[in-house]
């Protein structure tokens, strides 16, 4: 028999050059001698059959996978029979209580799950029109929702729990939240109605809604935590009482002592430092290439059947064959020892950079099993934490605070901040700006070789990391003025990670400063010199990235003056910004001029930019 080696070397094109395979996956049937054998280089996917025995195979395969450095845990096409595997949950008989489950709200640790199982209670959770429609979402996130709800309901009644499941065609699906609900409890005569609070403002007022509405003294209502998160929704607002503007930092240090967190016994800051930051914002060596993703290839073809057949309007693309995003805890925990064994030590170190090479390059593709609550935020803490404490040496302090800075910093302060001011947030646009988001941001056809390459990403894999979200998109729409009710319904859709609690307060906050400073100090803008630092796109690209104006110049160059001249009575002041105007008063009129007019130009051929 061939090995794997070898026969990888025959199924990957000469073009490939220099050779170098990432990872090797195989199909193949125990029972039968042909195998398909896959094989990743830097950019591709290529495959072949081959035949072998398949019990010598295992250990061809096993010491072939070692020698090509392939990743040990990755599965191959694991296929569930999604409709099968919920039939048992169908059925509606009489219960006390009805315990309404979220499709964000997939936690098996909850204290619901802890008490003893009591058949009184049955567990509801709906697939539902009102959800895929809200925002024109990429098929791998609705996959996702779909798929990790299914697979929960099945595991909580394997646990013994009774589990109600109503599925997108269902006929009996009113596609409704509460008008599901209304059928639901009086179909089974509850005398009591629970539900977890929900982390989506929208969710909320309409669940407050109808306990408003159905609460007699038939009809008990209960709100439970959903013991997720390490703060609770006012901890935030409560802990800057009384100040205009919020700032992470101080926070973020707050949420340490409090909990114990990268602390040494003294109480000071393991490491000497509160903050890495300055270590985090390394450019990729060139030719460096980041391992692989760790992707956990699921057979989908059943759920996307079912998501077509009901007409739900997606973007983005899946292969249907091979869904890799975690979708289980048991995903997530797998999901999570790879990121610490293999990417946590160089993840502060390259958290900032940018590059064509990897769609991931160190970070941890957590948020989804993080956001659907699958894992909780301390347990990921507590295991990066435990990891720099075993190894110091192989992880520095500066990874692992990097990395919980985002979860125990951002994420909570992103949820408080969200609950302090919604639902006002949704309507803040203190630039006013207006324009209509381009076409090619649904499709990556732009020449901008930078922006192509991050839209292009989302929409193959519903994902793009931070600084691709913050500086390339964030950054090009905010310089270009687009309307942030828009470019809200573009970020809301497209990631995979993407729910309103933790998406507009990045979106509207963080990235357009549109909360007029709520978020951040200063807006994150950047001219093509910030890109050509951190990554490597400039040299593929159409434009020149050293060139201020004309046809051929960066956009970004003259646009980020543009910005500045624009909403000078809006950020003059700012004295985080003083540096950029006294820049743009010492310029040439002449110079000013010429970039105003290339920030025109370049603002009325968006479509063709
Ligand atoms: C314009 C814009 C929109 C965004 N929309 C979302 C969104 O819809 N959902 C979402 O979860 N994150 C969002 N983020 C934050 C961040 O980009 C993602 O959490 C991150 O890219 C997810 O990938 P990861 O799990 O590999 O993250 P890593 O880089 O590995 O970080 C680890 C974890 O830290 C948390 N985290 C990191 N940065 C942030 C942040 N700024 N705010 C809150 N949590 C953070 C996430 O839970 C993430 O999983 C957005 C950022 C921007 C600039
Ligand atoms: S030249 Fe400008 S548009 Fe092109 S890749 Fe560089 S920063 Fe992006």
């Amino acid at each position: 028999m061939v090995g794997v080696e070898s026969f990888a070397k025959r199924i990957i094109p000469t073009t490939c050059e220099p050779w170098r395979v990432h990872e090797v996956k195989f199909s193949c049937d125990a029972s039968t001698t042909h195998q398909t054998v896959y094989v990743r280089c830097a950019k591709n996917l290529f495959h072949g059959e081959r035949s072998g025995n398949p019990v010598g195979m295992k250990f061809a395969i096993a010491r072939n996978a070692a020698e090509a450095n392939v990743h040990p845990k990755s599965h191959w096409n694991m296929h569930e029979d999604w409709n099968d595997s919920i039939s048992e949950l169908r059925h509606l008989s009489p219960a006390k209580e009805v315990r309404l489950i979220l499709g964000d709200q997939l936690n098996s640790q909850h204290s619901w799950f802890v008490e003893p199982v009591s058949q009184e209670v049955v567990y509801v959770l709906m697939e539902m029109r009102q959800e895929t429609d809200y925002a024109p979402h990429h098929i791998q996130k609705v996959v996702a929702f779909f798929g990790a709800m299914r697979l929960f309901a099945q595991q909580r009644a394997t646990s013994g729990f009774r589990v109600f499941y109503l599925t997108l065609d269902d006929a009996r699906n009113r596609q409704s939240l509460t008008e599901n609900l209304d059928w639901i409890r009086a179909e089974v005569n509850a005398a009591k109605v629970s539900w977890q609070m929900p982390d989506e403002y929208r969710l909320d007022q309409q669940l407050t809604e109808w306990s408003a509405h159905n609460r007699t003294e038939d009809l008990e209502i209960e709100v439970f935590d959903s013991e997720h998160f390490y703060t609770k929704r006012s901890e935030l607002a409560s802990f800057f009482k009384g100040k205009k503007t919020y700032r992470l930092e101080n926070f973020y240090r707050a949420m340490r002592k409090k909990h114990d967190v990268l602390m040494t016994p003294t109480g000071d800051p393991e490491g000497g430092s509160w903050n890495y930051d300055a270590s985090n914002r390394q450019k990729l060596p060139k030719d460096h290439m980041p391992p692989l993703p760790l992707t956990l290839d699921r057979n989908v073809e059943g759920l996307v059947n079912m998501i077509e057949a009901a007409g739900v309007k997606t973007t983005g693309r899946l292969d249907s064959k091979r869904f890799g995003w975690p979708i289980t805890r048991a995903d997530g925990l797998e999901v999570l020892a790879y990121f610490i064994e293999t990417l946590l030590p160089h993840f502060g170190d390259f958290q900032d950079a940018l590059t064509t090479n990897s769609w991931s390059v160190y970070h941890s593709r957590l948020s989804f099993a993080m956001n659907a609550k699958l894992l909780t935020p301390s347990e990921v803490v507590n295991a990066v934490e435990q990891a720099f404490h075993d190894e110091p040496d192989r992880i520095d302090v500066s990874q692992a605070e990097g990395f919980i800075r985002q979860i125990l910093g951002w994420r909570e302060y992103m949820r408080g901040v969200y609950w302090a001011h919604m639902p006002n947030y949704e309507t803040l646009n203190f630039f006013e700006h207006k324009r209509k988001l381009p076409d090619w941001f649904w499709t990556g056809k732009t020449n901008m070789a930078c922006v192509s390459h991050a839209i292009e990403q989302t929409m193959e894999h519903a994902y793009a990391h931070h600084i691709q979200r913050l500086m390339v998109t964030g950054n090009f729409a905010l310089l270009a003025g687009i309307h942030p009710d828009e470019l809200d319904a573009w970020y809301l859709g497209v990631y995979i990670d993407a729910l309103q609690w933790v998406e507009i307060t990045n979106t509207r906050g963080m990235s357009q400063f549109a909360d007029g400073g709520i978020v951040g100090s200063k807006p994150y803008v950047s001219s093509a010199q910030y890109l050509k630092k951190m990554g490597h796109y400039c040299k593929g690209c159409q434009y020149d990235p050293n060139e201020k104006v004309g046809e051929k110049a960066c956009p970004f160059n003259a646009l980020y003056w543009d910005f500045y001249d624009r909403h000078r009575d809006k950020l003059e002041r700012n004295p985080r910004i003083g540096m950029a105007y006294r820049t743009w008063d010492r310029m040439d009129p002449e110079k000013q001029r010429a970039l105003l007019e290339t920030a025109a130009m370049n603002l009325n051929r968006i479509e063709e930019l």
